[in-house]
C-alpha cells in the first residue's frame, strides 16, 4: 500500500501535499510525512499516526516552505515499522539534497545490497526504498537522466516513486505498472498522485497515468519523459479488490465500476436463492454489495454500521470483552438482520479472524440464516508487491478448503468470486494484471525471503 503525492511549483506545495495524502488515507494509517523545497534548502516534518495527527500543529506547514514538496503516507510492508522507515527519506549528497517517497516493494536486493556495501553504501533504514538512493548516488553515468535512469533500471518490483534532487522533480514508474500513479494540474502546476481521489480534493485536474516503465524529470527547462523499461504492464488486481477508493480512476478505469462488476458477476456465479437482505462490510465492501443486490432478489440494506473515529491510542481490555476489537469498528441494526436471511458481501478474507468475529456478532441480531459472499478469489499466496499478506500459513484459504472455511465461519453458505470473474470485471486483457496472490502466477521469481 502507501499512498504518495508529489507538487511542483506551486505557492502551497506543503499545503496541497498534505491534503493529497489526506484523500489518500486509506493507502496507510501508520505513520506519514512531507519534505519540501524552498530553492535553497530541503525541510522535513514527519511523524506516526493519521496525516491529520503528524500535521495537528499549525505551525508544522509554516516548517515546510517552497513551491515544491513531495509526501508519503506509511503502510509498513518492507522493513518493519521502525521510525527510521517513516517517508520521505531526505540525504545530503555531493551538497545536494535528495528525498524520496515509494510506494511498492522491491525484491531481490540481497546481492544488490552486498555490491553496495562493498563500495561504501551505509543504509541508514531497513526500507527497500533507500536502495533507489545508493544507487542513484553510486551510479557511474554521466549526467543526472542517465544515473537516474540506471538506478530505477537496476531493481525488480514494484515501485511508484516521488523524488526531489535540489530543484528536480522526478518521477518513477515500474514497467508492469503495479501500483497506480497519476499525474495532474492545478493552476498551471504539476501535481502527481497515487489515486485520482487526490486530484479531485485539491480541485486538480486530471492529465494521465504516468506510463509502466516510464521516468519523467521536471525543472525549469520542463518535463521530460524517459523510458526506463520496456512497457510489461501487470497492474495489480487487488487494488480494484480493495486498496483504492471508489472514487478513484485508476489504470485507466473508474474502481467504483469495476468493484460494483465485481459483485454483479459474483451474484450470478454463486446466487444465494432465498435471500432476503444484502449487507456490506463496511467501508470496503460497500460498491460490491450494491453490485451484488442489483443482480439478485434480495435489497441491498445497512446492517452494519461502523465507527469511523477509533484512534490508535485507544485503551483495549485484555479479555474482559470478547470480540473488542470487531465491537469497537461495527456494531449491528437488528431490526435489518433479525429474522431474515442475510447475505454478507465483503470484498476479500485473509486471515478469517475479523470476519469470524461479526458472523459472531451479526448471529446475535438472531438472523434466520447467514450466507456470505467474497467479491474475489481465495486469497491462497503472499504477496511480494507491496501488500502486506502474511505468509501462506496464515492465509486460510491457503491451509483450509472452502467447506472447513465455511465450518470456521459457522456460516450456512460461503462461496468466492471466481478468477474468471474477477478478470472479466476489469474488460481489459488477462495478461495485464497481476492476480499472483489467487494464482500463484508471480511476475518474477522472487528468490528466497531476504532481511535488510
Ligand atoms: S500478488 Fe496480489 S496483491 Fe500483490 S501485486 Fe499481485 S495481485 Fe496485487
Amino acid at each position: 500500500m502507501c499512498g504518495i503525492v508529489g507538487i511542483y511549483d506551486h505557492e502551497e506545495a506543503s499545503t496541497l501535499s498534505y491534503l493529497c495524502l489526506y484523500a489518500l488515507q486509506h493507502r496507510g494509517q501508520e505513520a506519514g510525512g512531507i519534505v519540501s523545497w524552498d530553492g535553497d534548502k530541503s525541510f522535513v516534518e514527519k511523524g506516526v499516526g493519521l496525516i491529520s495527527d503528524v500535521f495537528a500543529d499549525k505551525d508544522t506547514m509554516n516548517r515546510l516552505p517552497g513551491k515544491m514538496a513531495i509526501g508519503h503516507n506509511r503502510y509498513s510492508t518492507h522493513g518493519g515499522s521502525g521510525k527510521q522507515n517513516i517517508q520521505p527519506f531526505l540525504f545530503n549528497f555531493q551538497n545536494s539534497s535528495v528525498s524520496i517517497a515509494h510506494n511498492g516493494n522491491l525484491i531481490n536486493l540481497k546481492n544488490t545490497k552486498k555490491m553496495l556495501e562493498d563500495i561504501g553504501a551505509i543504509f541508514q533504514t531497513t526500507s527497500d526504498t533507500e536502495f533507489i538512493i545508493h544507487l542513484f548516488s553510486h551510479s557511474e553515468k554521466d549526467s543526472f537522466e542517465e544515473k537516474m535512469l540506471d538506478a530505477f533500471g537496476s531493481v525488480q518490483g514494484a515501485f511508484s516513486v516521488v523524488m526531489m534532487h535540489d530543484d528536480k522533480m522526478i518521477v518513477a514508474r515500474d514497467k508492469h505498472g503495479l501500483r497506480p500513479l497519476a499525474m495532474g494540474k492545478l493552476d498551471g502546476s504539476y501535481v502527481f498522485v497515487s489515486e485520482t481521489c487526490a486530484l479531485d480534493l485539491i480541485g486538480a485536474e486530471y492529465v494521465r497515468d504516468i506510463k509502466p516503465g516510464e521516468l519523467l524529470i521536471i525543472d525549469q527547462d520542463g518535463l521530460r519523459s524517459f523510458t526506463i523499461a520496456e512497457e510489461d504492464k501487470k497492474h495489480c488486481i487487488f487494488e480494484y479488490v480493495y486498496f483504492s477508493r471508489p472514487d478513484s480512476e485508476i489504470f485507466g478505469t473508474s474502481v467504483d465500476k469495476i468493484r460494483r462488476k465485481f459483485g454483479k458477476i459474483l451474484a450470478l456465479e454463486k446466487p444465494v436463492s432465498n435471500g432476503d437482505v444484502v449487507i456490506s462490510v463496511p467501508d470496503s465492501s460497500n460498491t460490491a454489495a450494491v453490485g451484488f443486490s442489483q443482480r439478485s432478489e434480495a435489497r441491498f440494506e445497512i446492517g452494519l454500521i461502523r465507527n469511523h473515529y477509533v484512534g490508535r491510542t485507544f485503551i483495549y481490555p485484555s479479555q474482559a470483552v470478547r470480540d473488542f476489537s470487531v465491537k469497537l469498528k461495527f456494531n449491528t441494526i437488528k431490526g435489518v438482520l433479525e429474522g431474515r436471511r442475510v447475505v454478507i458481501v465483503d470484498d476479500s478474507i485473509v486471515r478469517g479472524t475479523t470476519l469470524k468475529k461479526l458472523v459472531r456478532m451479526i448471529k446475535k441480531a438472531n438472523p434466520e440464516e447467514i450466507h456470505i459472499r467474497i467479491a474475489s478469489p481465495p486469497v491462497k499466496y503472499p504477496c511480494y508487491y507491496g501488500m502486506d499478506f502474511p505468509s501462506e500459513k496464515e492465509l486460510i484459504a491457503n491451509q483450509k478448503s472452502l467447506e472447513e472455511i465455511r465450518e470456521h465461519l459457522d456460516v450456512d453458505s460461503l462461496e468466492y468470486l471466481s478468477v474468471d470473474g474477477l478478470l472479466e470485471a476489469t474488460k481489459m486483457p488477462e495478461e495485464n494484471f497481476c492476480t499472483a496472490c489467487f494464482t500463484k502466477n508471480y511476475i518474477e521469481e522472487r528468490k528466497e525471503e531476504e532481511s535488510l
